[in-house]
């Protein structure tokens, strides 16, 4: 039998971005339909260190439930990591000054479900799970979507696309979807920590020039799960005659730090390999009736790999423009390009920095210098941001954009 929903405003994808914006979405006491294809609690392939933005949101979700999560351990936090160069190369090791928002770390398959559980409290939201929307077809008024099977059929004025960064199905959806970015390979490990490789290690990342750039990252979740990841350039990977999962194998082996910390630890689970696609200037993020939020906005941050944090502050974002469109009943392509400029504003920097990056690691040998300067311009701005100056210039601004929001 079929069944037929008709929602003012519905959300594809329950990752961090979908619920935050719904999260927010019931904040503005909007009602709207949230769908999603896995079924909860499912895992996603991610480096599990989340930066700054995501204690921010968490906080401006429900300052009391973040509260809670900190306190009680569910997330944990650190203000440093360690960048090596080379294989013996120099560490630098950047502390984040005290009043810095920390890194939070968790797992993704905790973590998302956390969200999607805060999210369905609210009345404003139905829930749909296991719901694979296949056909996305446009009308006059809004979408018509319908599910693998035919069987679901949802109608809705404004679609808010949250489906992650596999941007290919956007462009079968939206016409003149575009968006530049570089795209990296990823193998992943799990290991069995004990206290001694537990959560008081900062994570750690190592940058290495041969045979090719590439870097790796080490992140102790929890007092009994380490996690380690290898990142490299789609078109480097290509050119080196070695599988992602054996160059671990053998830096892991070679690096001093590395074997220190993982030989005489358990490998849990198979290692998983992902590719994904790193955002540096994105082309348009709305068109008539829809919105799109997340990784599919090309916002994973190519120098600390955020992209939770993004796609939670996006999702705030299109909620905020979501709920005007419904105010002053427009959602046209024209009204919704205002939530482009507020995404292109908050995340300005961070795109020139990807752009910077993006094309030095075509470059080998400017690659290494690069990101190091990047890695010192980051530590800047963190620090930058706690001088008394700073609040003074930018204080006046905050308080525009916080009231926008
Ligand atoms: C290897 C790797 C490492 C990373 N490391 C980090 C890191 O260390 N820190 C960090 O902050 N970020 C990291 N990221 C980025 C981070 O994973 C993403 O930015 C984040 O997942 C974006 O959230 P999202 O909600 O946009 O998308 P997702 O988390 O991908 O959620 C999209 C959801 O949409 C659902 N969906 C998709 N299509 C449909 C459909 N047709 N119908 C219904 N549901 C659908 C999916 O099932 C999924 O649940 C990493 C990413 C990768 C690939």
């Amino acid at each position: 039998m079929n069944t037929h929903h008709t929602f003012d405003v519905c959300i594809v994808g329950a990752g961090p971005a979908g619920t935050t914006t719904s999260l927010f979405l019931s904040k503005y006491n909007i009602d709207h339909l949230l769908i999603e294809r896995a079924i909860f609690p499912r895992n996603k392939v991610c480096g599990e260190s989340f930066y700054g933005r995501v204690s921010h949101v968490l906080r401006e979700i429900d300052e009391s439930w973040a509260e809670n999560l900190f306190q009680s351990g569910v997330l944990t936090t650190s203000r440093q990591i360690n960048v090596t160069y080379g294989k013996n190369g120099k560490a630098l090791k950047i502390r984040f000054p005290a009043d810095a928002p920390p890194i939070v770390k968790c797992k993704r398959v905790v973590f998302d479900k956390l969200l999607l559980d805060k999210a369905l409290e609210s009345e404003h939201v139905k829930y749909l799970e296991g719901c694979n929307i296949c056909k996305f077809e446009k009308e006059k008024q809004g979408w018509q979507l319908t599910d693998i099977s035919g069987t679901t059929i949802i109608k809705t004025q404004l679609l808010i696309l949250a489906i992650g960064d596999k941007p290919i199905h956007l462009r079968q959806i939206l016409p003149n979807y575009r968006m530049d970015g570089v795209e990296w390979l990823a193998t992943r490990r799990y290991y069995k920590a004990n206290d001694a490789h537990g959560i008081g290690l900062p994570g750690e990342t190592f940058i290495f020039s041969k045979p090719l750039p590439y870097t790796v990252y080490t992140t102790p979740l929890s007092r009994d799960c380490t996690m380690i990841e290898l990142m490299i350039d789609k078109k480097f990977a290509r050119k080196i005659n070695y599988k992602l999962e054996a160059l671990l194998e053998q830096t892991i082996r070679e690096n001093a730090v590395l074997s220190t910390y993982f030989n005489e630890l358990e490998m849990t689970g198979k290692a998983e390999g992902v590719s994904m696609l790193l955002g540096t200037n994105p082309r348009s993020l709305s068109w008539d009736n829809t919105l799109v939020v997340g990784s599919a906005i090309g916002s994973i941050h190519p120098v600390t790999g955020n992209g939770v944090g993004h796609a939670m502050r996006s999702g705030q974002i299109a909620a905020f423009w979501a709920g005007q469109s419904l105010r002053y009943k427009n959602q046209s392509a024209t009204f919704l390009q205002q939530y482009n400029k507020a995404i292109k504003q908050r995340f300005r920097m961070d795109y020139v920095k990807g752009f910077i990056y993006a094309y030095s690691i075509k470059v080998p040998r400017i690659a290494l210098p690069l990101s190091r300067l990047l890695v010192y311009i980051q530590i800047f701005e963190i620090k930058f941001r706690s001088l008394p100056i700073k609040k003074l210039m930018f204080r006046p601004f905050e308080y525009y954009f916080r009231r926008r929001l």
